[in-house]
């Protein structure tokens, strides 16, 4: 890991150099110079998002490990070491392709108070990996789960039908596991209802369930308001 570091610490202060001949003299056509600056400092971003990523793998795996006091410390460290700049660089870097966001940007706020970014395509076949495992949440690389408000919030169209697909999965989810869902008695029909102490009121309707009027009730009951008056 060493060894890593010392190479993107030269590639740093390589890219570093040239930015300031580019900045300083005029060595290209000036169109040519700007581009290769452009590229330069995309560069120079890449390279402390990688940093950045690394601090957060080093930061989760102490906090999986470590009482709670070291995990503070560890973490003023980190805010002391890395200035808001790269902060902001890192929310323009795709977790998911490591590459620069331009548009479609779709940020996550998970655990730890971190920020992941993602290009919302990225996300999306994130989220489409998911679905096929029949998930009732979508996660991050990072572990955290998805609070779907979030991708409302951000307008990403683009998902909306994955977050649909999901709310699915979480219904039918909540019908098969959940013994207080009823479903409406018609079949063709999707309502369903919480049905707080379902147990009681089931026994309470069986003792007084002899007269026709009462065995009308309880199948009345069974239907949701719409059906109960078809
Ligand atoms: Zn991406
Ligand atoms: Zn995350
Ligand atoms: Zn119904």
């Amino acid at each position: 890991m060493n060894q890593m570091n010392e190479e993107f610490q030269q590639k740093f202060q390589q890219l570093l150099q040239l930015k300031d001949i580019y900045n300083t003299r005029e060595v290209l056509p000036l169109r040519m110079q700007r581009l290769k600056l452009f590229d330069i400092n995309f560069q120079l971003k890449q390279i402390r998002h990688q940093q950045q990523k690394r601090l957060d793998q080093i930061i989760n795996s102490s906090i999986k490990s470590q009482p709670s006091q070291q995990i503070e410390t560890s973490q003023d460290t980190v805010t002391k070491q890395f200035s808001s700049q790269i902060i902001v660089d890192q929310q323009n870097i795709c977790l998911s392709c490591d590459k620069y966001i331009f548009e479609k940007r779709v940020e996550l706020f998970c655990q730890n108070k971190f920020h992941h970014s993602y290009h919302s395509t990225c996300l999306a076949t994130i989220m489409k990996n998911q679905l096929k495992l029949e998930c009732i949440y979508f996660y991050c690389l990072c572990k955290s789960q998805i609070k779907i408000g979030q991708i409302f919030k951000q307008r990403a169209v683009d998902l909306e039908v994955y977050v649909n697909k999901l709310m699915e999965n979480q219904l039918n989810y909540m019908k098969k596991s959940l013994p207080n869902i009823k479903l409406c008695a018609n079949k063709d029909c999707d309502f369903f209802w919480v049905c707080k102490n379902s147990g009681k009121i089931r026994s309470q309707s069986y003792k007084t369930s002899q007269s026709p009027l009462k065995i009308y009730r309880i199948s009345y009951v069974n239907y949701c308001p719409t059906c109960r008056f078809q």
